[in-house]
């Protein structure tokens, strides 16, 4: 499994704001935020895109929503809602590969989600 900028943020090799942290998972600020709140959720196990999810691997996928809904509430906007994302693979939009769920809030979130651009390319 090959290093990635998230594996050195689990590590402390490089800094991140880290606003959880418990034996399976963290989660830290995005540092391009899309959404006045933007946080990643992460498995400590690097796994590189939802394609590589194994059985074994269920529980701590899982454990990313439980912790994204878990600081929602703590955090005071899971009554009025939120965005969960996992991005796979380039049409997915996946730039980092270690699975990330990203957490956006504070912002009323547009449906479908992607743009003009992609829709050209249909
Ligand atoms: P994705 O495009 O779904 O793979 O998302 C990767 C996310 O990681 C993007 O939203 C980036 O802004 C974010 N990101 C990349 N490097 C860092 C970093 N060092 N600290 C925090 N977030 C990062």
């Amino acid at each position: 499994m090959s290093e990635t900028i998230f594996t050195k943020i689990i590590s402390r090799e490089i800094p991140a704001d880290i606003i959880y942290e418990d034996d399976m998972a963290l989660a830290f600020k995005d540092i391009n935020p899309q959404a006045p709140v933007h946080f990643l959720v992460i498995p400590k196990k690097p796994i590189a895109t939802i394609n590589d999810i194994s059985e074994d691997d269920r529980l701590v996928v899982g454990h990313l929503s439980f912790v994204a809904a878990k600081l929602a509430t703590e955090m005071g906007f899971a009554e009025e809602g939120y965005r969960t994302v996992m991005n796979c693979n380039e049409f997915g939009g996946q730039t980092v590969y270690h699975i990330h769920l990203h957490v956006l809030a504070k912002k009323l979130m547009g449906w479908p989600p992607y743009t003009n651009k992609a829709k050209a390319l249909e």
